[in-house]
């Protein structure tokens, strides 16, 4: 299913289009024919998910459509870099549509804030504390709105924003749409729900854990040694299709660089290249012209390629969701896939909570010579060294003999 069935305006598709969206995520499936509709939604879902387009895209439909008058559309956000996010989110999808979107909060001057308010401004992205502070100077109308967003509401709890979102409510127009979305659902939220939303549609997005059919292996490496230990096993299993993630978009395009000089064919896909370097780049790897494809997050998000064997985390995925999306590119359909991931030192609180999400003692492999002896101590993770208990069984059983060896 692809973004058509929405029937967004074209100046919304330019936008999902430049975006690199290909296909709606889950929670952009459930949310957004109720969101367009004219629904309240509570959804259920954490940062990742792209929540953030599933109120983003019906909202630029909803203010493309309607009277021409400015300050429809507030969304709530706990913090600056979420609210800065999110501003951005609405700056991209909606480049072609000629809506205005800022964001506020605190710790910048107000002034500039007063100003660009008083110009008119479509979408407002803001933090309660300076939210209200706007509110109690007078400085920006909420006569109009006609969509409040309260984005991680539980966030916004656990930081005591509740009474001054409250305050904020009250001086809302009656009559709008409420969208509600938070990561948990403790008794507070869903009293601040109850209060807030009218007969809302509720959505929930489950933790996606890694698919059975996904084995897992940790690499322990020094950060200079990870370009030698990547060619290892890349020169292992030439003729798979490959996808390494790097932390940064530069990261990825120099080492796709390296390992073309290196006689791969590989090739890089991030957020600095143009969109039809992007699209290349995915059809070159869905075509198999490009056996490797060195990627960033973002730019693999929502990417639906058959048959990658093996995900190869070059860079220690941040958090655990990122784990999730990373290995769910492998393995699917039934196939069988690896992830391997590379671990050194700094990696530590990603790798508990990777740990975690597997539920499972992780699989270290031997990589003899790329952890220098000298450094370990600085370099190791803590739960080093973390050899597979006696007992230690493989989810598949014919994965035992396949791996007894070990990569190295
Ligand atoms: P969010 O959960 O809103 O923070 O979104 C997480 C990331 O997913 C962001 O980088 C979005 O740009 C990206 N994203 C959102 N929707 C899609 C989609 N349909 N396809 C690919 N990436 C997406």
């Amino acid at each position: 299913m692809t973004f058509d069935v929405y029937h967004f305006n074209s100046k919304i598709n330019a936008g999902i289009q430049a975006s690199g969206y290909s296909l709606p995520t889950p929670i952009q499936k459930e949310a957004m024919p109720h969101i367009l509709s004219g629904k309240d939604v509570m959804g259920l879902a954490q940062t990742g998910t792209g929540k953030t387009a599933a109120f983003v895209l019906p909202m630029l439909q909803r203010l493309l459509g309607g009277p021409k008058r400015k300050g429809r559309a507030l969304i709530i956000a706990p913090t600056r870099e979420l609210a800065e996010q999110t501003h951005n989110a609405i700056m991209e999808l909606g480049r072609k549509t000629g809506l205005t979107s800022m964001s506020i909060y605190g710790g910048v001057g107000i002034q500039p804030q007063i100003r660009r308010l008083q110009k008119g401004v479509d979408i407002v992205t803001a933090c309660p504390g300076r939210l209200l502070d706007h509110i109690n100077r007078g400085t920006i109308r909420l006569s109009n709105i006609e969509v409040l967003v309260l984005d991680e509401a539980d966030q916004m709890f656990d930081m005591g924003f509740f009474p001054d979102i409250r305050k904020i409510i009250k001086r809302l127009p009656a009559e709008r749409q409420n969208l509600m979305f938070s990561a948990t659902m403790p008794e507070d939220i869903k009293h601040l729900a109850s209060e807030i939303l009218k007969d809302p549609v509720r959505i929930q997005i489950g933790h996606k854990v890694p698919i059975a059919t996904v084995s897992h292996t940790f690499y322990p490496v020094t950060t200079q040694s990870k370009n030698t230990l990547l060619l290892r096993l890349l020169n292992r299993n030439g003729t798979e299709s490959v996808l390494v993630f790097t932390r940064t978009k530069r990261r990825s395009q120099t080492l796709a660089d390296h390992l073309e000089r290196a006689g791969h064919d590989a090739t890089a896909l991030h957020g600095n290249l143009s969109q039809s370097r992007r699209q290349k780049a995915l059809d070159g790897f869905r075509s198999g012209r490009f056996k490797i494809l060195v990627a960033t997050d973002v730019a693999a998000r929502g990417i639906d390629v058959r048959g990658i064997s093996r995900v190869i985390n070059y860079d220690m995925p941040a958090t655990a969701d990122a784990y999730t999306h990373r290995i769910g590119r492998t393995g699917r359909a039934e196939e069988t896939g690896d992830a391997l991931t590379f671990v050194c030192g700094e990696d530590k609180g990603p790798l508990r909570a990777i740990k975690q999400l597997l539920g499972s003692k992780l699989k270290y492999a031997k990589t003899e010579g790329f952890s220098v002896p000298g450094r370990v101590s600085k370099e190791r993770p803590k739960q080093w060294p973390p050899a597979p208990k006696k007992n230690f069984r493989p989810r598949r059983a014919n994965e035992n003999r396949r791996r007894s060896k070990t990569f190295l």
